[in-house]
């Protein structure tokens, strides 16, 4: 059977490529060009919600930036010719045909490969030749932005979408699976939030049936404050919880009613927050 591109299909495959891959996201309201800068399915964080299958080996870490920007020219080459009309993009409908983000998004944490400077470079004068106006973002754990190069690699991208599942030390090794220090995590947002607005992307989700309680959601929201009375900038927040089921049964989406109070709860402290379930 052909391969229907749809809301439910989030595999990272497209034909032969090694790096670029294409989804119909419903938060995009289009399909979103993928580059996955993680072909090893590692990642620094261990989050117990992750929907990468890392029970299938992963392909070398280098990333080959020719390789990467010939992928991507070429997909981007493909909209502007005949690409919905190719099977499996034929099959997308018609409201939905628009590319709506270039984004680096992989199977890990897109910024830990040396390449990241490199790769985020040519992506940007792919996006800058072939799709202006075209969104290029980064969904990105935050835990590196200290590191000079990563830093620099920063500036390709028009937008930085940055974790944020927690506001305890505790609590964000839970969600995260990590023993990474929490702190640095938040100086890092807030060095960048002072240069330039950020988006904050929070996944909160039950464990055993239950949510983040009332403490955790206050601490989550005085990290946000804390990034704001930095002098740092908060574009808006996106609070979300799992689409599909995890593969630990104790973890399970969170009900829309407390995401609604989680997203209220950042609004009180000034911030566009928007729920996506
Ligand atoms: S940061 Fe993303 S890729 Fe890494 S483990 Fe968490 S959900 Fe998976």
């Amino acid at each position: 059977m052909a391969r229907r591109l749809d809301f439910e299909d989030h595999r990272r495959d497209l034909a032969a490529n090694r790096y670029v891959y294409a989804v119909v996201s419903r938060r995009a309201r289009g399909l979103s060009i993928g580059v996955n800068l993680n072909p090893d399915k590692l990642c620094n964080f261990d989050c117990p919600y992750c929907q990468v299958d890392r029970t299938t080996p992963g392909a070398s870490p280098r990333i080959d930036v020719g390789v990467l920007a010939g992928e991507l020219g070429e997909l981007l080459e493909r909209v502007r010719g005949d690409l919905w009309a190719e099977p499996p993009f034929d099959s997308v409908e018609p409201g939905l045909r628009r590319v709506a983000d270039i984004a680096f998004a992989g199977d890990g944490e897109p910024t830990t490969p040396p390449e990241f400077p490199a790769a985020a470079a040519a992506a940007r004068g792919a996006r800058d030749r072939l799709a202006p106006g075209v969104p290029l973002r980064l969904l990105t754990n935050a835990t590196l932005f200290h590191k000079p190069k990563v830093h620099a690699g920063l500036a390709a991208f028009d937008e930085l979408w940055c974790k944020l599942d927690a506001g305890s030390e505790r609590y964000f090794q839970l969600v995260d699976g990590t023993r990474l220090p929490f702190r640095r995590i938040l100086d890092n947002l807030r060095l960048v939030a002072r240069e330039r607005p950020i988006v904050i992307q929070a996944m909160l989700l039950a464990i055993d049936g239950r949510g983040p309680d009332a403490a955790e959601i206050a601490a989550w929201v005085a990290r946000l404050r804390e990034i704001l009375e930095g002098g740092g900038r908060i574009d808006h927040v996106q609070v979300y919880t799992v689409a599909r089921k995890p593969a630990d049964p104790r973890f399970g989406p969170l009900d829309r009613a407390r995401l609604d109070e989680i997203a209220a709860a950042a609004r009180a402290a000034g911030l566009q927050a928007t729920v996506y379930a």
